[in-house]
């Protein structure tokens, strides 16, 4: 299995990106663009979910 290691935009933490998943393919189109390690996926996703339900209130 091919593994690229990247840096979380989030977190400053290095971690890899494994063939096969959503992330190594949106990094081998563009390897420059910002990508986040799955915690920080868990916690943007959750602050994402936040601001829609504050929204809608
Ligand atoms: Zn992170």
């Amino acid at each position: 299995m091919i593994t690229y290691e990247t840096t979380c935009f989030c977190c400053k933490k290095p971690f890899l990106l494994k063939e096969g998943t959503k992330k190594y393919q949106k990094f081998k189109r563009n390897m420059r663009g910002k990508f986040s390690c799955d915690a920080c996926d868990d916690k943007i996703y959750m602050e994402a979910r936040k601001h829609l339900l504050g929204k809608l209130q």
